[in-house]
């Protein structure tokens, strides 16, 4: 058993919040993240006080407001802590995901993707994993296979960010292995022989993503992208010869602005079309399993009554696993420094609160006698 763990990285301002003059509202210290309302004035005492300001405590708790402080959270940093472990796990057989939530603007797709010269997880994970094959001695008695693939839920139907083709359509079904739980039916799986091949692949997959977004009217931002990596190592070893497969989802969700449903406008909601349910669901699933994880706690609740409704959207459907399930997982929450954002911080901030009391049941995925 092990808690879905939960980090908030702190991105620094924007151009658009410094025309604005925005202020500043949250600060990091230590493991604590506070918000500030700015609305409520400053000096009193008691309630009022404690509606100012809201103070959480994450697993981790990263700063990247500004370089030239001494707490400065860089990329490298992120890695060190989080893509480490999933490359840890990788090794051990895990299954493992990333998952990245925050208002569109964030800094989710900088953390998990990152820009040219400035790399983010996913492609320091790829990286990582083969510098540590190349780096291992007894190579004679383990041989290891990397796949990728990568796609795109957009209104509800899949993508496939990988294939050549020009004619890109969601038109990918998501069905069920009786063993293996859901899938994307024929969704290209690469061959992966070095972290060349993995950069020529992600290239043109994100290339896919925003040319697609500028024709759709910002689809990337209602989007939400899942890069997998399936690794198998097979080890000879031992007497039997076995196999561990691990899987790892690295994921850049929807701007959660769309998330939740009472702040959209009927316009938005519109403009959105399904982009809401995988986003809602999300949410309601992971208030399910928080539900869930209280059980032994709250005696109102009864494990049976809760129920879990993944199926109720692609995005839940496809990461049954990682959320409440067989994977260590990690959500990042990105937010904003500007008080113009107060609202959605704050709701990412409480949305991140809860994913904490997600409860999973990691095991290592071997298979002997193969
Ligand atoms: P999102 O994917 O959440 O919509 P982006 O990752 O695209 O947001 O970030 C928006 C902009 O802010 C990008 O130009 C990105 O490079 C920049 N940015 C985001 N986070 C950071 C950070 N921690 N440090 C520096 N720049 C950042
Ligand atoms: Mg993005």
């Amino acid at each position: 058993m092990a808690s879905v763990r939960v980090a908030v990285r702190l991105r620094p301002m924007n151009r658009r919040e410094k025309d604005l003059t925005a202020k500043n509202i949250i600060e990091i210290k230590g493991d604590k993240t506070t918000i500030t309302n700015l609305r409520i004035p400053d000096g009193i005492t008691g309630d009022s006080m404690r509606e100012r300001k809201k103070t959480f405590t994450y697993d981790f708790s990263y700063d990247s407001a500004d370089s030239k402080s001494n707490t400065f959270v860089s990329q490298e940093k992120v890695f060190k802590d989080l893509g480490s472990d999933v490359l840890k796990a990788a090794f051990q057989g895990y299954n493992a995901c990333i998952f990245a939530y925050g208002q569109t603007g964030s800094g989710k797709s900088y953390t998990m993707m990152g820009n040219p010269g400035d790399a983010g997880l996913i492609p320091r994970i790829c990286e990582g994993l083969f510098s540590r094959i190349a780096g291992m001695t007894r190579w004679d008695e383990a041989s290891f296979r990397t796949e990728v693939s990568y796609l795109e839920i957009y209104n509800e139907r899949v993508r496939d960010l990988l294939r050549r083709k020009s004619t890109q359509t969601y038109n990918l079904r998501v069905r069920e292995h009786p063993k293996d739980g859901p899938y994307v039916e024929d969704l290209s799986k690469h061959l992966v022989q070095n972290y060349h091949d993995v950069e020529v692949l992600m290239e043109a997959g994100n290339i896919n993503r925003t040319t697609a977004a500028t024709g759709m009217n910002d689809t990337s931002s209602r989007s939400h992208a899942i890069f997998t990596i399936n690794f198998t190592q097979a080890k000879f070893d031992t007497e039997m010869p076995c196999e561990t497969i691990s899987q790892i989802h690295l994921v850049d969700l929807a701007g959660s602005e769309r998330a939740d449903a009472t702040g959209a406008t009927g316009v938005r909601l519109k403009e959105g079309g399904n982009i809401n349910k995988s986003l809602v669901t999300l949410g309601n699933v992971i208030s399910a399993l928080a539900d869930l994880s209280q059980d032994g706690v709250n005696t109102n609740l009864k494990k049976k009554q809760v129920f879990v409704p993944y199926r109720d959207s692609v995005l839940t459907w496809l990461l049954k696993d990682s959320l409440g399930g067989n994977s260590k997982t990690i959500m990042i929450a990105t937010i904003s420094p500007a008080d113009v954002n107060y609202g959605e911080t704050l709701s990412t901030l409480r949305y991140a609160n809860r994913a904490k009391n997600i409860i999973n049941k990691p095991t290592i995925n071997e298979d002997c006698n193969v």
